[in-house]
């Protein structure tokens, strides 16, 4: 049988490629990125509570209205902003299945979708298979600094969508109030739609503050956010997550969203919905972030590689031009076989496959874990 693939291009993907590669050589695994300690027991507690009082059937299908409500009040407290729970906000399957669906909403044949680079890995084949066009900015290395010009340069007509994600995986590098700013005049009386991807809000260091979307009036007008529970309370395993938006555009949202998935897991909805209501669960993630990237970063003193320090997510890019001139992808993969350490080579995220010679690591480790990786990074 022959059939037209609708993702020529699409490989496995580098997170299941590495990690994969880890596990065979029993390498320390720095690539994918997930904690390798436990999330709070009181968390598993609160879900083991909600599946014995019966939230074992479907959930309504935007989410359980208290998780909604408990996200309002997240949204009021932390940014002044607000959200109607019954009609703005949307629970998901992680923040991929939100960004799929958002996509998938919107983008239609042709339709152009501006992504800046090194992007997350789900923005350009979703717009694919949507029958969209991937518009690539190309951020350089090593600040990875927008350039608004650019971006003007490379709006047209058929410009639908601006897909943004700070802090950014996977460089570390984080989105300035003028560059919000520069973003909002940018689309100003356009029916451009913006995905900000603000998976990493609570993980940004060095008192910087998250320029959500939803801080700037006009920008809010026009954009979703996506979030991951799985990000911000250490278990990605879970897959939860949420979307929020004006009502217009959740209405149009969730007309797909209850083809894609109909609704997310109950009992995990009702735990987080009590979770969520005491701040302190995601207003330490930074400092406990910022202390484990401080560790990493002392402790690779004095090797060869170069870097700028991360500014927000739980990566740190590192650059080995001193040490090698090979591929980012060979060099990552000596690492893993050879020394026993898994990374993730920013070349994947990038533009044509640019090679800066520059790897990912996932500092999401116990301190022991980092300790035993830069012991390895301290040889090479
Ligand atoms: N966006 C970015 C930038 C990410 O790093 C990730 C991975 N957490 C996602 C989206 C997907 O999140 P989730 O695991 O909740 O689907
Ligand atoms: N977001 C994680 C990372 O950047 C991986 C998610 C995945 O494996 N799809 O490493």
């Amino acid at each position: 049988m022959h059939h037209n693939s609708k993702l020529p291009n699409a490989s496995t993907s580098i997170f299941a490629v590495m990690s994969a590669l880890a596990h065979k050589h029993n390498a320390i695994n720095l690539s994918q990125g997930f904690p390798n300690f436990k999330s709070d027991p009181k968390l598993i507690d609160l879900v083991s509570k909600a599946m014995n009082l019966g939230y074992n059937q479907y959930a309504p299908m935007p989410g359980s209205l208290v998780l909604r409500e408990a996200i309002a009040r997240k949204f009021d407290g932390l940014y002044n902003s607000s959200y109607n729970p019954e009609t703005e906000i949307t629970i998901t399957a992680g923040a991929t299945q939100g960004i799929y669906a958002i996509i998938s909403a919107f983008v239609r044949q042709d339709d152009e979708v501006i992504i800046f680079r090194p992007a997350y890995d789900c923005y350009d084949p979703t717009i694919t298979l949507n029958g969209g066009k991937t518009i690539s900015i190309q951020l350089e290395a090593p600040l990875y600094k927008m350039d608004w010009q650019e971006v003007r340069s490379k709006v047209s007509q058929k410009t639908k969508m601006i897909i943004i994600n700070t802090p950014q995986n996977p460089s570390g590098t984080v989105f300035s109030e003028e560059d919000m700013l520069a973003l909002q005049r940018l689309t100003e009386g356009t029916d451009i739609i913006v995905l900000s991807d603000e998976v990493y809000e609570h993980i940004i260091f060095d008192n910087e503050k998250h320029q959500s979307v939803c801080l700037f009036s006009d920008l809010k007008s026009r954009s979703f956010i996506t979030a991951s529970f799985g990000k911000t309370f250490h278990n990605t395993g879970w897959k939860m997550g949420y979307c929020c938006a004006p009502k217009a555009l959740m209405a149009e949202y969730r007309k797909v969203h209850q083809f894609n998935v109909f609704c997310v897991n109950h009992p995990i909805q009702i735990a987080l919905a009590e979770y969520l209501d005491e701040p302190s669960h995601y207003m330490e993630l930074s400092q406990f972030y910022q202390d484990k990237r401080d560790l990493f970063l002392n402790l690779i003193e004095g090797s060869r590689f170069k870097f700028r320090s991360s500014k927000g997510t739980y990566f740190q890019v590192l650059d080995y031009s001193n040490i090698s001139k090979e591929g980012d992808v060979d060099f990552a993969n000596k690492l893993t076989i050879d020394h026993g350490l898994a990374s993730i080579p920013l070349s994947v995220f990038n533009d044509n496959g640019l090679d800066n010679n520059v790897l990912r690591f996932c500092f999401a480790k116990t301190d022991e874990t980092l300790k035993q990786a830069t012991d390895i990074l301290q040889k090479i």
